[in-house]
């Protein structure tokens, strides 16, 4: 018994809210509601209905409750027709809005009951000049008054080549106002931030004269401009009269932010060296993008915007993929590209999932994807930034050797110096030549002769640990700089070198090498040039002794540019 009440109980809930669900009951202080679960629709295939015959009995009656949360229709050829009724109980009469919150549709109808048996018809869309919307707004919006105490129903034609999204609300002419403020700052801070963007790396552009920043910028500003054109920004201020451009101008805007996102993507992943085969897949698709933007207009809007979509998929997976292959390979701007990348994917996905239902309609899901895009821009800019600090690094690394170069050892020594200086730490220094180095070019030739300088260089990298820094300082001499080491740990590297080197054999050559050591150990030197002449002396001195040795220039006795004594320590190592 009690379980058949709660089962009349639910049915009789069930009835009464679908009898409501064709009416809005509408107050003086409406918050913006959406009209979707109380539309009734009716889609027409060949959008040959009229707006009489759509409201006669024949027809009337097959306009059905949607009952749904959501109405997008994607890419559809159908026209549809829509009807809400609104119920005004006070008795005063209520000025409201009806808001439709998608602004790309091409041809939109408003109909609305005039009082005297007659309707108001208002004909707008984006297909047609921006003067034809009723309020000056981005999105299309319809003032509707309800009389005391009474009903009305109001009919909407939907006709649109892009996608069919119907997003109807109503409110209050002061909620509207209210929530109207508060988008518009919003967008003032979204585009804000676009174009702070596009600034800031156009400085950095002129200061680096990278072309990567070119097509990051370019690559913001098309992108930006899309969602000005989604957000109907771009159509209220930028070309109110040309409907035309307004429609084209999406696809041109599509198609050129995956040009410049494919470039700067190559670029900022070093793709042609890293991951070579992808990047030659991405400059096909891009020398694809221009012809058939190219074609675009001869072959007409739905197949070209379907042939775009799909082609921003494929550019998605395809640079996601180059991304992934150059983070394993090493670089580190492709680090930051990744993540940007990855917003965008993921914010993507739960847009498609939203537009099919998958996931509630809320200010989260409705905004992540234009959200994500700024997020994007930001780490795409800090993967510009890794790509110039590897860039000014690799201007002070020698090609041959990998070691630093002699610009960077110069900028270490003066760097360690002071602080050695300042800290009373001590500092020492190495000065390595590779013995009758002339004469192993004229043996085996330049080439073999490079092979053996890249050899030593990768055994000395083998040999020490940070703080410890190696340079080549020029042909094949090298200096190795030791912070917080006295001479005494300098020679045990020094005695441990000679010896590895003289194992070495890099490709079959017989080699040695001398070595010169100073260290600030009881010397003083007010310059950082002076360590390196001393370490240079002792150099010399080593040579002088027969080569394969190292020799040290050391404690209070190291007077050599007045021709004092130098001391000399022969490596046991012979
Ligand atoms: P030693 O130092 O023992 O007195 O004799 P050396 O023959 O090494 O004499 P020196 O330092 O004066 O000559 C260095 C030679 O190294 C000169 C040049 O032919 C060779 N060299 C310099 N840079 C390179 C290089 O990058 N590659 C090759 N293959 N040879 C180089
Ligand atoms: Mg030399
Ligand atoms: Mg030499």
């Amino acid at each position: 018994m009690k379980l058949a009440y709660i089962l009349w109980g639910i049915l009789l809930l069930c009835l009464c809210g679908w009898a409501q669900a064709g009416t809005l009951t509408v107050s003086p202080d409406l918050q913006p509601t959406s009209l979707i679960p109380r539309l009734r629709l009716l889609e027409d295939p060949q959008g040959k209905l009229d707006f009489g015959q759509v409201r006669s009995p024949e027809f009337g009656d097959r306009l059905q409750p949607w009952n749904r949360a959501a109405a997008n229709f994607g890419y559809t050829s159908s026209t549809y027709w829509v009807a809400f009724t609104l119920r005004n109980p006070t008795d005063n009469p209520l000025s409201l809005l009806v808001r439709q919150d998608y602004p790309l549709i091409d041809y939109l109808d408003f109909w609305a009951p005039d009082g005297r048996g007659g309707w108001r018809h208002i004909s707008t869309g984006d297909r047609r000049a921006f003067s034809s919307r009723p309020l000056v707004l981005r999105d299309f919006v319809f003032p509707v008054a309800l009389p005391p105490a009474s009903e009305r129903t109001y009919y909407l034609r939907y006709e649109t080549q892009g996608a069919l999204n119907i997003g109807l609300a109503v409110s209050s002419e002061s909620a509207f106002l209210a929530r109207m403020s508060v988008e518009q700052f919003l967008l003032g801070i979204y585009y804000g931030g676009f174009l702070v963007l596009v600034l800031y790396n156009l400085f950095l552009f002129i200061a680096v004269r990278d072309r990567a920043y070119v097509y990051y910028m370019g690559y913001a500003l098309s992108y930006g401009l899309y969602f000005a054109v989604i957000n109907g920004v771009a159509f209220h201020f930028a070309w109110p009269d040309n409907p035309w451009l307004g429609n084209w101008s999406l696809i041109v805007l599509l198609a050129l932010s995956l040009v410049f996102a494919t470039r700067f993507a190559r670029e900022v992943c070093t793709a042609a060296q890293l991951a070579p085969r992808i990047d030659r897949i991405a400059r096909a698709i891009q020398f694809m993008l221009i012809p058939m933007l190219a074609v675009a207009p001869l072959v007409g809007y739905r197949p070209v915007v379907t042939a775009f979509t799909v082609f921003a998929l494929l550019v998605g997976l395809l640079l996601f993929a180059m991304g992934t292959v150059s983070v394993i390979r090493g670089s580190v701007s492709a680090r930051y590209f990744m993540m940007g990348w990855a917003t965008l994917i993921a914010s993507v996905i739960i847009y498609i999932l939203k537009t099919f239902g998958l996931l509630p309609h809320n200010g989260f899901t409705h905004n992540a994807f234009q959200v994500a895009a700024l997020i994007e821009m930001v780490l795409l800019s800090l993967a510009l930034g890794a790509r110039v600090r590897l860039i000014r690094k690799r201007g002070y690394i020698d090609e041959l050797s990998s070691l630093y170069n002699r610009r960077f050892f110069e900028e270490q020594l003066s760097r360690e110096f002071s602080f050695a200086a300042r800290s009373g730490t001590q500092l020492s220094l190495l000065v390595i030549d590779l013995d009758h180095f002339k004469e192993i070019n004229d043996r085996y030739g330049h080439r073999r002769g490079d092979s053996v300088i890249e050899a030593v260089g990768q055994l000395i990298r083998r040999q020490i640990r940070k703080p410890v820094t190696a340079c080549r300082y020029g042909g094949e001499e090298f200096v190795i700089l030791l912070p917080r080491t006295n001479g005494e740990q300098a020679v045990v590297l020094a005695k441990r070198l000679v010896g590895t080197i003289a194992e070495l054999h890099p490709n079959g050559v017989a080699l040695t090498t001398s070595i010169g050591v100073a260290s600030l150990e009881g010397n003083h030197f007010s310059l950082p040039m002076q360590l390196f002449e001393a370490a240079d002396s002792a150099l010399y001195l080593a040579k002088q002794r027969g080569r394969n040795r190292y020799a040290v220039c050391g404690g209070a006795a190291c007077q050599y540019d007045d021709g004092g004594a130098v001391n000399i320590v022969e490596p046991d190592v012979l």
